[in-house]
């Protein structure tokens, strides 16, 4: 019997291919990804943590992001108005993960400066900064690469 080879999947931050999951519910141009189609898993990791859609602007508190979040160092995402939502951030990262072993996921294309999906660069107070966002920093603490797209 000829054995049918399935293709190794990748997650994508659902807002760069068309949906409309941005905190102020902004539709993005949609990204070129450089994998098959039937390779793609969309993923938000905010709608995932329960959060809806438009949601308040959010921002890591201080330099504590999302690295030192995920290994239980310390560190907050807020909203401008000071409400904390850190605990739906980490419930956010944590179904994505779950996501990306259910589906045997090896590498994750994530939206550059949110607090989620930010490889390299995040906002800290409103302010750009070097770090990354939440679910970035669980998935490549758990051997997922992690791609930025601006
Ligand atoms: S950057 Fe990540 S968390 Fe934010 S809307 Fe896109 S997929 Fe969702």
């Amino acid at each position: 019997m000829k054995q049918t080879q399935s293709t190794e999947k990748v997650l994508v931050s659902a807002c760069l291919l068309g949906y409309r999951c941005r905190y102020n519910a902004e539709l993005l141009e949609v990204r070129t990804i450089p994998e098959p189609a039937d390779a793609i898993v969309l993923v938000c990791p905010e709608e995932l943590g329960s959060l809806p859609t438009p949601r308040p602007r959010s921002f890591f508190e201080d330099e504590h992001t999302g690295a030192d979040l995920v290994s239980g160092v310390g560190g907050r995402v807020i909203t401008e108005a000071g409400e904390d939502l850190t605990s739906a951030f980490l419930a956010g990262a944590r179904r994505t993960l779950a996501i990306a072993r259910e589906v045997g996921a090896r590498k994750a294309y994530l939206k550059e400066r949110s607090p989620s999906c930010g490889c390299n660069t995040i906002y800290v107070q409103g302010e750009q900064s070097r770090g990354k966002g939440v679910t970035a920093a669980l998935l490549e603490k758990n051997g997922i690469e992690i791609v930025p797209v601006e």
